[in-house]
């Protein structure tokens, strides 16, 4: 049987427990427990701070798991990526003092830079033959300028606003991050094949996140416009209404330009839109 690991509990816990119960399997979320057995796919699942789950991937403790990006890089592990899972959305960045003469990587020559991340950065670091100083330390590294343990910090950054409340600004992007599915390389074939049917669950899951099933009315004169106003689809399904010269149009619409493409089938005449919520897209 599969065994994956999830961070016990955190930013990546619920968006995990999302993850497997859209996909048909349901865990018991285990802040106080170690391991539990899903309910609706062969799986067990080891509850694990997020640190520890590349290595315990690679060490077969597990035999995939769902963990951040940048984890993975700062580990080193010998995993496989196997899936971009699309939350948990994150970049690494230098950031300096607001105030300071910021004007191009070469300013971190002869800097000290705090960080949790003290690998990623010293590779960055190396690529950029800058010459800098790593402190590392474990958290509330956006502190370290303010209490003169460093320059300048090496971080996360989500939204931005911990940076501005602390003075400073980010300079460059060192990594983009996201929750992603690694995978052990020395899985026996039989998990492979579960490892499949999984992988096939969640990609119907990412596939159907932003999406939204779209109904509505359209008299016949409309229907060429309304086919320009979606070109993404390849053919949307048109059936007649039982009142001649009327037509129901379905389609899916990115959640993120609905408002936009239901103003413009308005104005060329859609009527009665309805919009559902997708729950799987099976390619
Ligand atoms: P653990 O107790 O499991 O070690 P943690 O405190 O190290 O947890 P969290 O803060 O829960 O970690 O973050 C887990 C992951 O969530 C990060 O490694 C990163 O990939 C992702 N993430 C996304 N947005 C943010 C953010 N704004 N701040 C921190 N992490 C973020
Ligand atoms: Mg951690």
């Amino acid at each position: 049987m599969l065994k994956i690991a999830v961070q016990a509990k955190g930013r990546l816990h619920d968006d995990c427990v999302g993850l497997l119960n859209d996909s048909g399997i349901s865990i018991t979320s285990g802040v106080r427990m170690l391991l539990s057995h899903a309910q609706g796919f062969p799986l067990d699942v080891l509850y694990l701070r997020d640190d520890d789950i590349p290595m315990a991937v690679a060490m077969g403790a597990a035999d995939i798991g769902i963990v951040g990006l940048n984890e993975v890089m700062e580990r080193d592990a010998n995993v496989d990526v196997a899936m971009e899972l699309g939350f948990g959305r994150c970049r690494i960045s230098l950031a300096v003092p607001k105030d300071s003469d910021y004007n191009g990587l070469e300013w971190f020559d002869g800097k000290a830079i705090a960080t949790s991340y003290p690998k990623i950065l010293n590779r960055f670091l190396k690529e950029h033959d800058i010459d800098a100083k790593i402190v590392e330390i474990a958290g509330s590294v956006e502190l370290a300028p303010a209490i003169g343990i460093a320059d300048s910090i090496f971080d996360i950054v989500s939204s931005g606003s911990t940076l501005v409340q602390n003075g400073l600004v980010e300079v460059e992007v060192v990594l983009k991050s996201q929750a992603v599915l690694v995978v052990n390389r020395d899985l026996a074939p039989e998990k492979l094949e579960d490892l499949e049917h999984l992988k096939f669950r969640f990609e119907s899951i990412k596939g159907s996140r932003g999406m939204k099933y779209v109904l509505m009315n359209l008299p016949e004169n409309a229907i060429e416009s309304a086919l320009g106003i979606l070109p993404s689809m390849k053919s949307p399904t048109l059936l007649p209404l039982a009142e001649k010269g009327w037509y129901s149009l379905h389609t899916v619409i990115a959640e993120s330009e609905l408002w936009d493409k239901i103003e413009q089938l308005k104005a060329v005449g859609a009527e009665d839109i309805l919009v559902l919520q997708l729950e799987n897209l099976i390619r």
